[in-house]
């Protein structure tokens, strides 16, 4: 699939509930937000055909996200369809690493290692602060087995005025000591109405700059074209670390993807407004053939940059990522 930039579209991500059982103070209100009724989230079978039909167009590799995608006690099902679908490459998960740990041995078994877990601080008071919940030493428990188990695992710290900056530095002691990618995340205005959002003084130059005070010796490292985050490594690390400009949107020139909501939306940019509802056709007739032509028309429509896109959605700081899938 190409889009009327003449980008090919091979990257979709797929959330799978808007439920999260974390309520991450940047992400959403403390109450939580109006999370959609059941009946308006796709079932394992619905996802599974969806996966199917986007595949059989050209994409190649699907992240599963959410809300928390591991609070769906059949999302297993899921994962084991999509690690037999032919054509798709690879299968990521994003997850707070909350619940993930029952099911470790199995994504393993199933070939699914790159697993993506956001992590906002190293600090036990300062996690739970931001994320309101009493879950630090789970999660921490289970990013180290995933490392040691051999997953391929990122680590994802959104920079937080005033909330977590003092724990850039500590965070990166991960990479130093594991072979695990740290990235540090600008703030985007996707809170679900939680703070009032303007700009950020934390943009990835400040995050830069700041590394750099300690460990002036870090240098870039490759990355691929669509890839959403610059990388380095600092001599004598283990990992690496990365700064992804989800903000400032350095990267959009390269963008590869595609996004599904929990409740169905097809979204082409993070900052776009939903150009169809997919779970609607899915449930009518000739649902197969109008979900292709649906696609095919997002992708036809494309915003240029996230700019762009923002400047067509004037409600687009209302939203909240556990919506949208981050
Ligand atoms: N529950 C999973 C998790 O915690 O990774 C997946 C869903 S979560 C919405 C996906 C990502 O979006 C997380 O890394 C989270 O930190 C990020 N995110 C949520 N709200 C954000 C915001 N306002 N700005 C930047 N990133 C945000």
């Amino acid at each position: 699939m190409v889009d009327n930039h003449n980008r090919t579209i091979n990257y979709l991500r797929l959330a799978v509930t808007d439920r999260c059982n974390l309520r991450c103070n940047y992400c959403m209100p403390s109450e939580g937000i109006n999370f959609a009724e059941n009946s308006k989230l796709f079932t394992i079978d619905e996802l599974s055909r969806l996966s199917q039909l986007l595949v059989s167009q050209g994409i190649t590799k699907i992240r599963i996200t959410g809300g928390e995608p591991f609070v769906r006690k059949d999302l297993m099902v899921l994962l084991r369809h999509l690690s037999e679908m032919q054509g798709l490459d690879d299968i990521s998960v994003t997850t707070n690493a909350t619940l993930i740990g029952p099911y470790i041995d199995e994504l393993k078994t199933l070939g699914i290692t790159n697993i993506n877990v956001s992590m906002d601080a190293i600090t036990k008071a300062t996690f739970e602060k931001i994320t309101r919940r009493n879950q630090y030493d789970t999660v921490h428990a289970n990013i180290l087995r995933l490392i040691t188990e051999g997953f391929n695992v990122r680590i994802n710290c959104i920079a937080l005025e005033g909330q977590n900056t003092d724990d850039i530095i500590p965070m990166l002691a991960l990479a130093k000591h594991f072979n695990v990618c740290v990235r540090f995340l600008e703030e985007m205005p996707f809170n679900g109405g939680s703070k009032k959002f303007e700009k950020i003084t934390w943009n990835y130059k400040q995050i830069l700059a700041h590394i750099a005070e300690v460990y002036p010796d870090y240098y870039p490292l490759a990355s691929p074209k669509s890839s959403t985050s610059m990388n380095y490594k600092i001599p004598g690390f283990e990992g690496t670390f990365g700064v992804i400009p989800s903000f400032s949107r350095t990267f959009c020139g390269a963008c590869n993807r595609l996004r599904i909501s929990a409740t169905g939306d097809v979204i082409t940019c993070l900052y776009a407004k939903a150009s169809a509802n997919l779970l609607t056709i899915l449930r009518t007739d000739d649902a197969e053939e109008n979900i292709k032509i649906a696609i095919l028309k997002a992708i036809g429509n494309r915003a240029k940059t996230g700019f762009e896109a923002q400047h067509e959605n004037k409600d687009v700081f209302s939203n909240s990522m556990t919506s949208i899938g981050g």
